[in-house]
């Protein structure tokens, strides 16, 4: 063999030991964030530094009882109009494609595909990518990601498709597992979070606020009268209750902040650096919404109210986050034996 085949031969070999290694860190950087949101971004990064890429985007479900696939903001360096709608319903006939055929696509092979160019199809066109790669799991689609050119505008080569394939896996099976963590952890009733996943969070939260001195507050919700609402309007009509209701909890809490369904009609919201002053304009402002909800049910328009009780997290007293929920309870049945439809702050514990 001669000199330069021999060199060849080895900067190939040396490229795929690098490309591997790559690899091991993108597997373990993908299924270190359980969150969505950072995910798609991580995910888009990777691939921009991958391959060099004048645009990438990703379409995936936004929830996991989503029936369509959403570009949203994930994407950079493509032009996209305002207007437009980049967007693919789960059953479009292009998700069928993908289903069905390998796993990069050119624009090439996707124009002699005789899938029709639609509205939906014409969305993606218009972004001009070079490559489309669906990310499978299971054989089903949970994404699809759209590369532009390459910077050096070299078509990707086998060998990058066959990359861009690995990593494609690889993303798809961490945005399958973000997306179970999510269904575990989500209410399907309201799309609040369950109990469990607010404890777990509540603990890592206090002992942050503790390390770094924030403060933390915690909101309980009870919905007032609710039985009799029920025995009156029948449980269907509390069930949309119960879902209006957790609409405008969700509304007046941040990003930071997590909101969850403590129980039946029971509700728990976690204030990240939020004293208990600014926690009881916030929960005054929910129980003021509700208040004033106008609940349309059939013909007919219902109201409801709540009563909250709040606790600043205080270390010298709340030793566990169910001492701190327990305060913020006791509260709430302050502002219930007071007349309902009231938030009541509780004993700072010389706070
Ligand atoms: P209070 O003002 O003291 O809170 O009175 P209340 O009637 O709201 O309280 P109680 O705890 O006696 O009743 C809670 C009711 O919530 C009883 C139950 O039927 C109802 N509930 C709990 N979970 C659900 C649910 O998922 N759907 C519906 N429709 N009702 C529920
Ligand atoms: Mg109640
Ligand atoms: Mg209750």
């Amino acid at each position: 063999m001669s000199k330069k085949k021999v060199s060849e031969e080895k900067s190939f070999f040396e490229k795929q030991i690098y490309d591997l290694k790559q690899l091991l860190e993108i597997s373990k950087s993908l299924n270190s964030t359980m969150d969505f949101s950072a995910l798609i971004e991580a995910f888009l990064y990777i691939c921009m530094g991958q391959f060099q890429t004048t645009g990438v985007a990703m379409f995936t479900k936004t929830d996991f009882d989503a029936t369509s696939f959403q570009m949203g903001d994930n994407f950079y360096g493509f032009d996209i109009k305002e207007d437009e709608d980049y967007s693919f319903q789960e059953d479009h006939p292009f998700i069928h494609f993908l289903t069905k055929n390998p796993s990069c696509l050119t624009i090439e092979q996707l124009n002699e595909s005789g899938l029709k160019k639609d509205k939906a199809l014409k969305a993606l066109l218009s972004l001009e990518p070079t490559l489309i790669v669906p990310l499978k799991v299971k054989g089903r689609i949970n994404g699809i990601l759209v590369l532009g050119q390459q910077i050096n505008q070299n078509p990707y080569s086998d060998y990058d498709k066959e990359h861009m394939t690995a990593i494609a896996s690889l993303a798809a099976i961490a945005i399958n597992n973000a997306m179970l963590l999510e269904m575990s952890t989500t209410d399907m009733m309201t799309h609040l979070k369950l109990k469990h996943f607010f404890y777990t969070v509540l603990a890592e939260k206090l002992e942050m606020c503790e390390n770094k001195g924030v403060s933390l507050s915690v909101v309980m919700l009870d919905i007032d009268f609710f039985k009799r609402f029920n025995d009156t309007y029948g449980h269907a009509c509390g069930d949309l209750v119960l879902q209006k209701v957790a609409e405008v909890i969700h509304q007046n809490t941040r990003i930071q902040d997590l909101a969850a369904r403590y129980g039946g009609e029971e509700f728990v919201v976690l204030l990240c650096d939020t004293d208990s002053r600014t926690a009881e304009k916030i929960a005054e402002r929910i129980r003021f919404s509700i208040e004033n909800m106008d609940i349309v049910y059939g013909e007919q328009h219902l109201t409801v109210t709540i009563s909250g009780g709040i606790a600043q997290y205080n270390p010298q007293i709340d030793f566990s986050p169910k001492i701190l929920v327990d305060r913020a309870d006791k509260a709430l049945y302050q502002s219930k034996e007071n007349g309902r439809n009231r938030v009541t702050v509780a004993n700072s514990g010389g706070l």
